[in-house]
């Protein structure tokens, strides 16, 4: 057997270990196939309005209040899902901790659908993708980085082009789930270094969920000193 043959057998071997331990079945229904059926897709909590990340509040849009804004903050946020909602944090876990990177699909697509439905697609359309970067250490134990699958469909379907090496993680830092917001800013700050030029750029910063936001305005406060023009958050939930 050459390489291809036993890689191609390595994989089949992982797909199957997969599917003993954790069964393809709706994680909302428990119907079998898929992960997510279409019943349930269509059925999950939609964040009921889109909000500024500093402060939290509903905003038009997503955008930063005027009043929010500073230069170290992002321009916007967008967000397809409620993280508050039980079947919506189950989906995104099973997706990050799981390895179930068949979710990156419809949690993309269910992205797509609140850009549309925020009239956005057009306003994107000389951005940027660029997902927020794993540290190596954490992405060789993943295996993948949930942002960059994220970042793939949605770059096919809104035709934006796809940029994974402008920003680089070069501190490993604590999980933020497991801090209190003001431990989250301190745990990511300077944990990102720029790899190639933001100059000039509309960057959507692309990643699973957002809470706090103090990671995504930490890339923007990095973007915005390299001269990025414009940062925006997309997420699929919204804590
Ligand atoms: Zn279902
Ligand atoms: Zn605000």
């Amino acid at each position: 057997m050459d390489t291809i043959g036993i890689t191609k057998l390595f994989k089949k071997l992982g797909q199957a270990i997969l599917d003993l331990v954790f069964p393809i079945a709706c994680l909302v229904c428990s119907v079998d196939g898929t992960y997510l059926c279409q019943k349930c897709h269509d059925k999950l909590a939609r964040l009921a309005k889109q909000k500024c990340l500093v402060c939290q509040k509903p905003s038009p849009f997503g955008k930063t209040h005027p009043e929010c804004r500073t230069k170290n903050s992002v321009d916007g946020a967008i967000a397809a899902l409620d993280y508050k909602n039980r079947d919506v944090q189950k989906i995104i876990e099973t997706f990050k901790y799981n390895f179930v990177s068949d979710l990156a699909v419809p949690l993309s697509e269910l992205l797509v659908e609140a850009i549309k439905s925020q009239n956005l697609s057009e306003y994107f359309q000389d951005f940027i993708i660029v997902p927020i970067p794993l540290h190596t250490r954490r992405h060789n134990w993943r295996g993948f980085n949930q942002a960059l699958l994220l970042s793939q469909t949605l770059s096919e379907h809104l035709n934006i082009p796809l940029q994974d090496q402008l920003v680089r993680r070069h501190k490993f830092t604590k999980p933020q789930t497991t801090l209190n917001a003001e431990a989250r800013k301190k745990n990511i700050e300077n944990a990102f270094e720029l790899s190639g030029n933001p100059e000039n750029k509309k960057i959507l910063l692309v990643d699973d969920v957002v809470t706090s936001g103090s990671t995504a305005n930490e890339l923007a406060k990095l973007l915005k000193r390299g001269k990025a023009a414009e940062v925006w958050i997309l997420t699929s939930a919204h804590g």
